[in-house]
């Protein structure tokens, strides 16, 4: 039987090997490494998702500029 710790992350038991003994506020205390990864992963798609939308917005303020700017100079309506 492999050593289990309590996983303050899933609130829960994982064997030792599975986890890491990481540094809380609360003191050091174990978390699953699948937990860590998840949690990496979900903040670099939030990250990457974050960018997306910086980008959309970007495009999307200089597509109404040019409209702004077309609307001025155009004599037929789009
Ligand atoms: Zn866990």
């Amino acid at each position: 039987m492999s050593e289990t710790a309590f996983c303050y992350h899933c609130r829960t038991h994982h064997p030792k090997e599975e986890m890491r003994l990481i540094d809380t506020k609360a003191g050091k205390r174990w978390r699953c490494i699948r937990s860590i990864e998840a949690t990496k992963k979900g903040r670099l798609e939030r990250e990457a998702y974050g960018r997306q939308v910086t980008a959309m917005n970007k495009a999307e303020a200089q597509r109404k500029a040019r409209l702004v700017l077309n609307g001025r100079t155009a004599t037929t309506p789009p």
